[in-house]
């Protein structure tokens, strides 16, 4: 794949991840169900990540079903892990699973849209903490399992207002910015002694709860459903993007 702007029609082999171990977070709904749905299809063992129980658990009959590696599920509320919930996350995969070849900081929350002069203290707090510190943490405790693979790849997910403020987008914004400063900061670290490969991709307009919430007069129908934007998704996790890194990408044309 040369041109990485046309990431949406990347359409590999179902072999792709066979043997890959890969965590999503978020993975009961939207982007992150299409990724961790499509990640299976592709033959990898996906452990998914979530709060809401009953959704993780769907998204494993699916993935069952459909013959796909067996997956596991993993709750966790973003909101008030802490970072001893990180480490012991990753102890349980380390001895349970094994190496990890991918790890998909998707899950995110949208906090208040209005303007920063009226924005709650709490909700900057718990937004900034969801969508920007647990990408932290989680990344920080799972980079030995990571480093136990023969190469491994980490997304962090940003958005159009993470790389350039608009406004009323508040702290999902501000954590977007965070999150695009994380990905450049470690990717420059690890890029040249570790195994390990980090990126941000932004997933563009996508037909899920989010979206709706951020837009409610407009038409659902107006934007890509999640699993037709999984090109991205496949190739930064496959041995085709090995060299990528520290790399803004899209999952759309921009
Ligand atoms: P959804 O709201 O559809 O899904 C978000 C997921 O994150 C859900 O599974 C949700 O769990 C989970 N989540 C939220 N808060 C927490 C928490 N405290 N602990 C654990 N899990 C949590 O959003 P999208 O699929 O649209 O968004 C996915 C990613 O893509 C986000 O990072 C978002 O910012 C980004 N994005 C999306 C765009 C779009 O147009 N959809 C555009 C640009 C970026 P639960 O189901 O239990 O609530």
């Amino acid at each position: 794949m040369q041109d990485l702007t046309q990431l949406m029609t990347y359409q590999p082999l179902s072999t792709l991840l066979a043997g890959r171990n890969i965590l999503v977070t978020g993975a009961g709904d939207g982007i992150g169900r299409a990724a961790a749905i499509s990640y299976a299809q592709h033959g990898a063992t996906v452990i998914l990540l979530g709060r809401t129980v009953s959704k993780l658990e769907a998204v494993y009959d699916e993935i069952e079903s459909s013959g796909g590696p067996r997956p596991a599920i993993m709750p966790l509320d973003l909101a008030i892990a802490s970072s001893q919930d990180y480490d012991h996350l990753a102890g349980e995969i380390a001895a349970t699973i094994g190496p990890l070849h991918g790890l998909l900081n998707n899950a995110a929350s949208l906090g208040e849209m209005k303007p920063l002069a009226q924005y709650s203290s709490e909700t900057f707090e718990q937004i900034i903490k969801v969508n920007l510190v647990s990408n932290f943490l989680l990344s920080k405790a799972l980079l030995p399992v990571l480093e136990q693979a023969d190469d491994a790849s980490i997304i962090f997910t940003s958005s159009g207002v993470g790389r350039k403020g608009r406004a009323y987008w508040g702290a999902y914004a501000v954590s977007k910015f965070g999150v695009e400063g994380l990905m450049q900061t470690w990717a420059d670290e690890l890029g040249d002694i570790s195994n390990i490969r980090i990126n941000s991709l932004n997933p563009g307009a996508t037909r899920t709860a989010m979206r709706q919430q951020a837009y409610p007069a407009e038409a659902p129908t107006s934007n890509p459903e999640a699993q037709s934007i999984m090109g991205a998704y496949l190739f930064l996790m496959g041995p085709e993007s090995l060299a990528i890194n520290g790399r803004q990408l899209n999952a759309q044309p921009q």
